[in-house]
């Protein structure tokens, strides 16, 4: 941690009275540097501005050649300012010119200059900028001339930032165009509203203070709000709805109460700036430092205090601390919610603001707020690298999550476009909601099981919303992802009642921890993995951490109370792997037995094939294993030899192909014989075409995302199977044309709907 830092009084005064009055950016800017210099006794002080082409252009000097300013432009990585511009962090030299990375620019006239001093502007999270000064002679600068440099450099970061654009001519109506970019599409759906930015922005006006004692009393008492306001969060009813992730509010109450934190803010605001001003920069410090930091489980702890600097300085604003700041959505405006990176909890706090979309700049590896969002249903892109510097707050945007598109500041033939088509999507959901009742039986009388994909308290809504038959796979990791400490077995009995108690008849298919891979646990100090898809994960992991595997089963067993229970193990390769697995269960439903627990009244254990060896082991399992869940996500990744998380090759091959099929169509055939019940999850079963295939192959159960089960099951009520069974299979073991077409061709013929919206 940083030490504290003190400003002088007479410097903030100064600096003070400069922000205050009325003059143009540039002119504000020399009189700061002059400032600077004169108090800091410094030769020289330079401010170097960040362009759009990521150049660093000298802005406003004292002791440099005037001539220089707006003429010396340094690459990102060049001389001492591009080190720190690419670093992030404070950069002290005694002797300049004979540092390895010292760039000499003859038209500044900086050859006399030997001490070095330069810290980084930073705004969101971003370096726009490079303060520095200089002195003649070789010195040391003091820890508090760093400190107090780095202060200043953030109450400048404003100004910086209002300075005129230095991209050349041009640049200004460049800032207005319409500008398209790609991103990863983290939720699918349609968003179109006004950019609503999820860090607030300090105003310059509020950063100083002319009574210090005064401002540390708001501070204490903003700090009191911020953890009565966690302990409301952790006593209320939202708390309660599972996964939200009650671990992470507990430490966001342990770091609010840290006695360091508060002294130092208060220190900061003893020396004359704003509360405000103080939070910001705690800020700046920690979104810095989770920019270099590596190490997972440190990044997490960053982005717990980043978070809770965040909702410090909204209670500060006004707020209530919260992410949405109370927003209940009910204005008829729009917003798309643009943040750098979001943590799973803080965005649950948006989801009554009403959201239109939402884009990140920052995907978190483990995609926790992807899964979150898709819970939400709310349209989510991410991926879109700095958007700081191209979004403005109220700017207008598309968020186009079917194609993984921003539009910002969209022109009218756009507009219209996705206007009329976020409307077409919205009368389509709406008559899929009106199939909900209706049953799920192809033309000529199959019934069909459609289930539900779940993981999070809010997927139960879905579940109500949609009419599915029951949860297909309830993703057990998600409540271990989300939280910051592994969840306690309490929590995992309270989670998996309340599916339970909310699925009532329905079917629930606990599916066993399945981390690793890309789902590593915060709190988990997992070793880098060159294929972590290959690797030591889903029953791997599992089973190698006995502990943590028998203390989740035991909360199956727990939850389910005597009742009925369904579990099945996650990527099975071996059947030894299953096999150790059931047996672990079975220990614990003894265990609880010889402590009065009842066992439950019928138990269902299964295997998810989504490694292809386990297609070849299924007969060692056979008469073992209750049913089979084949999850294609995984599968086909491995089939494929294709990334499923790499957007370049995870669309790559198409599943409605022939050797998918026939892949399929061979486990089918196999589990047939062996008397084995089989279903399908994963994300192919929710796009109608696949649905068909699959229901063609003789798969009818299949477990979606809550989005797939309205279009699908329009698609299979308006089809008749046997008719479409026989050119199906056709298709399949005959070898030529495109085999997708041939589907389609078919689904023509029949009449069959297989559009997705
Ligand atoms: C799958 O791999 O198909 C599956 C359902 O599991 P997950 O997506 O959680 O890996
Ligand atoms: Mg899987």
């Amino acid at each position: 941690m940083p030490q504290t830092f003190s400003v002088p009084r007479l410097l903030i005064n100064r600096l003070r009275n400069v922000m205050a009055g009325d003059m143009e950016a540039d002119t504000r800017l020399q009189k700061v540097v002059t400032l600077i210099a004169g108090t800091m006794v410094a030769d020289v002080c330079s401010i170097y501005k960040r362009t759009d082409s990521d150049e660093l252009e000298l802005v406003a000097t004292e002791g440099l050649s005037v001539s220089a300013v707006h003429q010396t432009r340094l690459g990102l990585s060049e001389g001492l300012v591009g080190q720190i511009a690419l670093s992030g962090e404070p950069l002290s030299i005694q002797d300049a010119p004979r540092h390895r990375a010292f760039s000499y620019r003859p038209e500044t006239g900086e050859d006399p200059y030997h001490a070095f001093l330069g810290v980084p502007i930073l705004r969101g999270g971003r370096v726009i900028g490079v303060l520095t000064v200089q002195n003649r002679t070789e010195r040391i600068y003091e820890e508090d001339e760093i400190d107090s440099l780095q202060t200043i450099a953030m109450v400048l970061a404003e100004v910086v930032a209002a300075e005129a654009p230095t991209a050349g001519p041009g640049a200004a109506q460049r800032e207005a165009r319409p500008v398209n970019l790609r991103g990863r599409i983290l939720c699918d759906g349609l968003g179109l509203g006004a950019a609503k930015l999820h860090d607030p922005v300090v105003s310059p006006a509020r950063y100083f203070t002319e009574d210090p004692e005064a401002e540390a009393r708001r501070l204490r008492n903003a700090l009191t709000t911020l953890r009565e306001s966690l302990d409301r969060m952790l006593a209320s009813d939202v708390s309660a709805i599972f996964g939200e992730p009650r671990e992470v509010l507990e430490a966001f109450k342990m770091l609010a109460g840290d006695p360091v934190w508060a002294k130092r803010l208060e220190e900061t605001v003893k020396s004359g700036l704003s509360a405000e001003a103080a939070v910001d920069r705690s800020r700046r410090e920690h979104k810095i430092k989770l920019e270099n930091a590596n190490d997972p489980y440190l990044r997490e702890r960053l982005h717990d205090l980043e978070d809770l600097d965040n909702r410090l300085l909204r209670i500060l604003s006004g707020g209530d601390g919260s992410a949405s700041n109370g927003d209940d959505g009910d204005t008829d405006v729009q917003e798309v919610l643009i943040a750098r990176r979001l943590g799973p909890a803080e965005l649950l706090e948006y989801r009554n603001s009403g959201l239109a979309a939402i884009v990140l700049e920052e995907v978190a590896p483990t995609s926790h707020t992807a899964i979150v969002a898709r819970a939400m249903g709310i349209p989510t892109i991410g991926g879109v690298g700095a958007l700081g510097s191209v979004v403005a707050p109220g700017d207008q945007l598309i968020v186009d999550g079917e194609e993984g598109t921003l539009h910002i500041r969209p022109d009218e033939g756009l507009l219209d476009a996705y206007e009329s088509r976020r409307i077409l999507r919205t009368e389509r959901q709406a008559a899929f909601q009106a199939l909900r009742e209706q049953p799920s039986r192809t033309r000529d009388g199959t019934e069909i099981s459609l289930m539900l994909n779940a993981g999070l308290g809010i997927d139960l809504e879905s579940m109500a919303q949609t009419g599915a038959d029951g949860i297909g796979l309830f993703r057990t990791e998600f409540q271990f992802l989300v939280s910051d400490t592994l969840p306690r077995i309490d929590s995992q009995i309270e989670l998996y009642r309340r599916v339970l108690d909310f699925a009532g008849e329905r079917p629930v298919h606990f599916r066993t921890l399945d981390l690793g891979g890309d789902k590593l646990l915060p709190h988990a100090n997992a070793d880098d993995e060159e294929n972590p898809a290959l690797g030591w994960r889903s029953i791997r992991f599992a089973l190698d951490r006995p502990g943590l595997f028998r203390r989740q089963l035991r909360a199956l067993v727990r939850a389910a109370d005597g009742g009925p229970l369904s579990v099945m193990f996650p990527m099975v390769t071996i059947a030894e792997e299953f096999f150790e697995a059931k047996a672990l269960l079975m220990d614990e439903i003894e265990w609880g037995r010889a402590r009065g627990h009842p066992a439950p009244s019928e138990l269902r254990v299964g295997a998810m094939l989504e490694a292809p060896a386990f297609a070849y082991g299924l007969s060692e399992v056979a008469g073992e294993v209750d049913f089979v869940s084949i999850g294609t996500n995984d599968l086909l990744q491995f089939f494929n030899a294709a990334d499923r998380m790499m957007p370049t090759v995870s669309e790559r091959y198409d599943v409605v192909s022939r050797p998918v099929m026939r892949f399929l169509d061979f486990i089918k055939k196999e589990c047939d014989r062996l008397g084995i019940t089989v279903s399908i999850c994963g994300e192919v079963a929710s796009r109608p075409v696949e649905a068909l295939c699959l229901i063609g192959l003789g798969f009818h159960t299949l477990s979606m995302p809550a989005a797939g089960i309205g279009p699908v099951k329009r698609m299979l009520r308006s089809m008749d199977l046997q008719s479409f069974v026989e050119p199906f299979r056709e298709a399949i073991y005959s070898s030529n044309g495109a085999f997708r077409n041939e589907v389609l061709a078919i689904t023509e013929l029949q009449g069959i709907v297989v559009s997705d919206n």
